[in-house]
């Protein structure tokens, strides 16, 4: 999380906003268990287990929604369709 999702301000790597003083531990808590999911997700998907990635893409989306966990979802939906 580089900025406050309150104000805007610039983070730089603290967990209170220097600007409105709001206190982001929970919130960044969350982001890094999302992009840990991601990263799990991804662990699964190199060793060709595209049903174990779904639902760890599933979860790390209703934490924390990125564009990048986003496609990689869409590609893991489009790759589970396709017979092998
Ligand atoms: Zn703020």
């Amino acid at each position: 999380m580089d900025r406050c999702p309150l104000c805007r301000a610039m983070l730089n790597g603290a967990d209170t906003c220097r600007r409105c003083r709001a206190e982001l531990r929970s919130a960044q808590q969350v982001e890094r268990d999302a992009q840990a999911l991601v990263g799990a997700a991804l662990h699964r998907l190199a060793h060709d287990d595209t049903e174990a990635a779904g639902p760890l893409l599933r979860r790390a989306l209703a934490l924390h929604a990125t564009p990048d966990a986003l496609a990689l979802w869409r590609l893991v939906a489009v790759s589970s369709r396709r017979p092998r």
